[in-house]
């Protein structure tokens, strides 16, 4: 870099902006192809209910299976949300996600929630509601199954028209839930005009719960602040027990984590649903 003329710095940078964007347009040709030819997979990760100790649901987490490895979605959503991609990919996660919802429902496995994950390049999109409304009717499911995680960031980019998306979709009977609560900047004001049902605290707040007294003060005040809107919460990345009995004790609804599920293939979610529906009826 000391070396180079003023001249040649602009050669430089040029190149460089040449190669990145041809790594993208790449890697974006990839992700087309992986879409047809099914590379796509929806891992699925259990919702604990703390009432009740037991699976109400499951996250809908996106994998791509590249040859014999799974790909994380950290490693492509982003450049899928860049390119515009991300809006095809999230049509058929969304259509995957309810057709699985109401074949558990279909195999007398009860009705488990599936949350499922929307970009905000999705959100925003002219004709996200009139996808959603599509999926519902082609799938069949039952909507009250279906939970939509949106980001602080999807809703408060233009917060008059989220408003008027959230209720539209609310209307068609499906469930709202703002996902990694905590780090985006939503206004506490709007908070109260999001006509939502649940709040999922970051995992990078509940990892450090009983380490810190000012970060444990912040998740029983979420936690209380959900309830007196109105909101059920829901905790992510729970890992230990302790980490639990804290939020039990704090009245936290439902609990995320390695602690009592790994995301994994659908498979492994049916077994658990059967287990637990076996065991409900043996109690009974
Ligand atoms: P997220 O929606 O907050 O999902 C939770 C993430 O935390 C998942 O990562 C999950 O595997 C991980 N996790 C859950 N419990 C634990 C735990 O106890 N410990 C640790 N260390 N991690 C835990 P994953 O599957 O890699 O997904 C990362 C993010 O990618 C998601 O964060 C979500 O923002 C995004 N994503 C995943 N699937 C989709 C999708 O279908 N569409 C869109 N738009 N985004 C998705
Ligand atoms: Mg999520
Ligand atoms: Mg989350
Ligand atoms: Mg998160």
């Amino acid at each position: 870099q000391t070396h180079a003329e003023p001249g040649n710095t602009h050669v430089v940078y040029d190149v460089r902006i040449g190669e990145s964007h041809r790594d993208k347009l790449h890697m974006e040709a990839r992700m087309v192809k992986a879409l047809e030819h099914r590379e796509f997979e929806l891992f699925y990760q259990g919702l604990r209910d703390v009432r009740d100790d037991r699976f109400c649901g499951f996250e809908a987490l996106l994998r791509w299976r590249d040859g014999s490895k799974m790909v994380s979605p950290a490693t492509f959503i982003p450049l899928a949300e860049e390119t515009g991609l991300i809006v095809r990919i999230g049509t058929w996660v969304l259509r995957q996600a309810c057709t699985q919802a109401k074949a558990w429902a279909d195999a007398g496995l009860g009705s488990p929630k599936v949350a499922v994950n929307i970009s905000p390049r999705q959100f925003s999109h002219p004709d996200f509601l009139a996808t959603v409304r599509d999926t519902l009717r082609e799938t069949g499911v039952n909507p009250a199954q279906i939970e939509l995680e949106i980001t602080e960031t999807s809703v408060m980019n233009d917060a008059e028209s989220s408003i008027a998306v959230l209720h539209a979709l609310r209307e068609m009977g499906l469930q709202l839930a703002i996902d990694d609560f905590g780090t985006g900047y939503a206004s506490l004001s709007y908070l109260r005009r999001f006509p939502l049902n649940r709040l999922k605290i970051d995992r990078s707040f509940v990892n450090q719960l009983g380490s810190d007294g000012n970060g444990d003060a912040i998740v029983r005040t979420v936690i209380e602040l959900a309830h007196c809107l109105g909101l059920s919460v829901t905790a992510e990345g729970v890992e230990t027990a302790d980490q639990e009995a804290l939020l039990r004790g704090w009245s936290c609804d439902v609990v995320q984590g390695f602690l009592h599920s790994r995301p994994g293939p659908a498979e492994g979610a049916t077994q658990l649903l059967r287990d637990q529906t076996a065991l409900t009826s043996a109690l009974i």
